[in-house]
């Protein structure tokens, strides 16, 4: 079930998060689906190997209306796939191979451990033909906290999946095959500085492993699903909370995702972003109902309704502005200006 409101009373003293709205929207994310190989502590999508329902997964026709929308809107340069693990989805090869025939940028969230399951070893290949930018989630170097937050045995099974990414070239040196890794704190708390924390990874996934990347993306933990229980158990969600409002970075409001990008659900609905997605909060249109992409299709231009329009803001978003702020793109701004 989706998680239908964000219902945390603001506490005495504590803010709204300020009012947004869209720029030109250039990126559209699509959120295959729930089904995923892993059952991860953290995961804002609640995905597990078992959500296998029709009503939780994209269909074909919705991956065709994509493509549909890739072409007729040049503006739509980045198509970003996410899940679960939306490798698992049966028409993610398809949707892949169009959009790169439309000319489109690529970006994949992998989540490496995928690779092991059946008919999905030759990923690494696929991707690399496609010219798919990898964007990995790996929490930690260190196999212990890798395994509390993703299952057991996830860490040895990652590196093995990197290796066959480095294999085929993917973040090698001056190799335009991007992989990108993807860290977030283990508990109630704000990620460390990016650059820094980076170039631990470097050194550590290098000098023990052998493994290359190219960068790493620090995201802090939407106080939503599966993290918000876990928060609830430890009677720390207040406290969470509290962090995330003490430092709002008013520098990172320009450059949130939700400004530029657009998320499509597996059943055709659109958000501003895939937290959003998973609370249920849709971008509405004119007329005050939920945006459909069968609806925007329907009419003959559909990209000049988004600049301008507002964004469904709520508490959660104070995870996206806390410090250097966070996005599927790591941090915001610097450090200079946190
Ligand atoms: S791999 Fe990603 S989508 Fe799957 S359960 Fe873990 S966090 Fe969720
Ligand atoms: S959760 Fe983050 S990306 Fe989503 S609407 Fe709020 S600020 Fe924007």
């Amino acid at each position: 079930m989706l998680q239908k409101a964000f219902s945390i009373p603001p506490l005495p003293g504590t803010r709204n998060f300020p009012a947004l709205r869209k720029t030109e929207v250039q990126k559209v994310q699509v959120n295959l689906g729930r089904l995923c190989n892993q059952a991860c502590r953290h995961c804002h999508v609640d995905a597990s190997p078992t959500r296998t329902g029709r009503h939780q997964n994209a269909s074909k026709a919705l991956s065709e209306q994509i493509l549909t929308w890739l072409q007729r809107e040049s503006g739509l340069q980045v198509l970003d796939l996410t899940g679960g693990a939306p490798e698992m989805n049966p028409n993610f090869r398809p949707l892949v191979a169009g959009a790169r025939g439309l000319g489109r940028h690529l970006m994949v969230r992998h989540n490496l451990t995928v690779q092991f399951e059946p008919d999905q070893d030759d990923l690494p290949r696929f991707f690399a033909e496609h010219g798919v930018e990898v964007i990995s989630s790996l929490p930690c170097y260190q196999e212990e906290n890798v395994d509390q937050q993703r299952g057991q045995g996830v860490f040895e099974k990652s590196l093995e999946a990197l290796r066959r990414l480095n294999a085929e070239g993917y973040g090698m040196e001056n190799s335009n095959l991007i992989l990108n890794l993807v860290f977030n704190p283990g508990g109630a708390k704000l990620p460390p500085p990016q650059a820094a924390l980076e170039a631990d990874y470097r050194q550590q996934l290098f000098q023990e492993h052998g493994i290359h990347f190219h960068r790493l993306l620090t995201l802090t933990n939407q106080p939503i699903h599966r993290f918000r229980e876990d928060l609830e158990r430890r009677d720390q969600l207040v406290e969470y909370m509290d962090l995330l409002e003490a430092n709002f970075n008013e520098a990172t409001l320009d450059h949130l995702m939700c400004r530029n990008a657009v998320s499509v659900r597996w059943d055709g609905r659109l958000f501003d972003c895939d937290f959003n997605l998973v609370l249920d909060l849709p971008m509405l249109g004119p007329d005050g109902r939920p945006l459909e992409l069968q609806d925007l299709l329907a009419q003959p231009s559909e990209s000049s309704l988004f600049p301008g329009m507002n964004i469904a803001v709520d508490r959660h978003c104070f995870a996206c502005s806390a410090g250097c702020g966070s996005s599927c793109g790591g941090a915001l701004v610097g450090d200079a200006e946190s």
